[in-house]
C-alpha cells in the first residue's frame, strides 16, 4: 500500500479517490473521520489521505492525480446561479444547493 494523495479538504480527497476508482485503480482513504481531532494532533497528520492498495498501480495513480491537479488548477471559481454561493472551480455542482455548474 502506498499513499498517493492527501489534502486538508476532505471533499477534494474523496473526489481524487473517486477519479482513481473510475480509472480502475484500487484505493482507499485514511483519516477520513479524524477531522474532529484537529487541535489535539498536528493538523497535517489528520489530513485525509488517499492510498493505493496495490503498489504496482501507484505510478499510474500518481500520473492520474498529477493530470487531475493540472485540470483543477485551470478551473476557475464560479457562482451558483441558484443560491449565489461562490463555488471552487474543481466542483461540478453547488455544495450548498446541488445546482450544476453553468457551462
Ligand atoms: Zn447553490
Amino acid at each position: 500500500m502506498k499513499k498517493v494523495y492527501s489534502d486538508e479538504d476532505r471533499m477534494l480527497a474523496g473526489y481524487v479517490k473517486g477519479i482513481l476508482e473510475s480509472h480502475g485503480v484500487h484505493c482507499f482513504m485514511k483519516n477520513e473521520n479524524l477531522a474532529g481531532a484537529v487541535g489535539e494532533l498536528p493538523p497535517h497528520e489528520v489530513w485525509p489521505e488517499v492510498w493505493v492498495t496495490h503498489e504496482h498501480e501507484h505510478e499510474r495513480a500518481e500520473r492520474i492525480v498529477k493530470d487531475l491537479m493540472v485540470d483543477l488548477g485551470n478551473a476557475s471559481d464560479w457562482r451558483c446561479p441558484n443560491c449565489r454561493e461562490l463555488i471552487e472551480g474543481q466542483f461540478g455542482e453547488c455544495w450548498n444547493c446541488g445546482t450544476e455548474a453553468p457551462q
